[in-house]
């Protein structure tokens, strides 16, 4: 369905839990997140219909996130079930790869091929302090399990924090140089109050960029540097393997060209990240909508998606959101 301002909206992203076995610094506050009480989460089946009818509306591409998706007892049966919906085209998954090598075969069986993978440290002692407590040794073996099973493309993500992981950049562009990794750079957004903890740790890509440059000319890839109309910039170091993305949130925002919606773990419709607005669908679900009141709701959303994020959405004003990533979906 194309919107106001003639963006095809056909991307959902679900959060299927807005729980979390890490507590990265720029997501959670140490404490965790007042959890969704159980009743309040939306039910597979649930999502399912809902999925059902946003891509009878347009829907082509689904990404399911979290929170921690993995962490969500019968995930891999949900994703395979997806499969019975024939307009879905592209169904991938984030994750934090902490459970991901003891998932991957099943996830593999239920029709994942595309995975995004967030590590935000090589260093085993960094990574334990920036998702407080995290092993980097099973997301590592996690990562070298989808590579055997096929899994690609496998993108990697990192959110670099000045004065944390910033003198890690070089060591995570060089891995494109052996290995067929798309590394890919997100700019810390504040959200939350994960967000005033991290304030003035800012890193525009920018610099990233301008640093990875001193180890060979950044060849933008099919001469774009955005392949297939995501948000990512995308290139590859001479005589690469992999590929090093970027995704600037903050300091070149792509609301131009979003195709966003986003279904959070308590049956709500975002139409943008960055904006507190949104739609219940879980309460007219509950209270026995039929399909044709809930493909409405969806296309209200569409209808009422912002142009942009406020443009206080920069360095020195970002925006703070009320929810935080883990119950919007990331
Ligand atoms: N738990 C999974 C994971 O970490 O990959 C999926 C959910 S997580 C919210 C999705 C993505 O959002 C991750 O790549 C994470 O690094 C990113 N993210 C979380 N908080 C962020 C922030 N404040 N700024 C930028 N990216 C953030
Ligand atoms: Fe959990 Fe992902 Fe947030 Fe880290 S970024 S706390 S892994 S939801």
């Amino acid at each position: 369905m194309i919107d106001p301002y003639n963006r095809d909206i056909n991307y959902l992203r679900v959060s299927v839990t807005d729980r979390c076995n890490l507590r990265c610094s720029y997501c959670m506050p140490k404490e965790g997140l007042s959890l969704i009480g159980h009743d309040d989460i939306l039910r597979y089946e649930e999502m399912i219909r809902i999925i059902k009818i946003a891509a009878g509306e347009g829907i082509t591409k689904v990404r399911i996130t979290g929170g921690e998706p993995l962490v969500r007892r019968g995930v891999a049966e949900f994703i395979a079930s997806l499969r019975t919906i024939h307009e879905l085209t592209d169904i991938s998954l984030t994750t934090n790869g902490i459970l991901l090598e003891a998932y991957a075969e099943r996830l593999f069986e239920a029709g994942i091929r595309r995975i995004n993978i967030s590590l935000d440290s090589l260093n085993a002692d960094k990574y334990a302090k920036i998702t407080r407590g995290g092993d980097i040794q099973a997301v590592l073996r996690g990562i070298r399990k989808v590579r055997e099973l096929g899994f690609s493309p496998v993108k990697i993500n990192i959110v670099a924090i000045k004065g944390l992981n910033d003198d890690e950049i070089l060591d995570f562009a060089r891995m494109t140089l052996d290995h067929p990794y798309q590394i890919r750079f997100i700019e810390l957004m504040a959200l939350g109050e994960a967000g005033v903890e991290n304030n003035g740790r800012y890193l525009p890509n920018s610099v990233i960029r301008e640093r990875i440059g001193t180890l060979g000319t950044l060849q933008a890839v099919n001469g774009r540097g955005n392949r297939n109309g995501g948000p990512a910039q995308i290139y590859r170091l001479a005589g690469g393997a992999g590929e090093i993305g970027f995704i600037s949130p903050v300091s070149r925002h792509f609301c131009h060209s979003c195709n966003r919606l986003r279904l959070t773990a308590d049956g709500h419709l975002r139409a943008c990240l960055l904006s507190d607005e949104e739609v219940d669908l879980k309460g007219p679900l509950r209270q026995g909508g039929g399909d044709a009141e809930i493909g409405a709701l969806i296309r209200r959303t569409i209808a009422r998606k912002p142009k942009q994020h406020q443009e206080s959405c920069d360095e020195r004003h970002i925006k703070k959101c009320m929810k935080e990533m883990p119950a919007i979906g990331g």
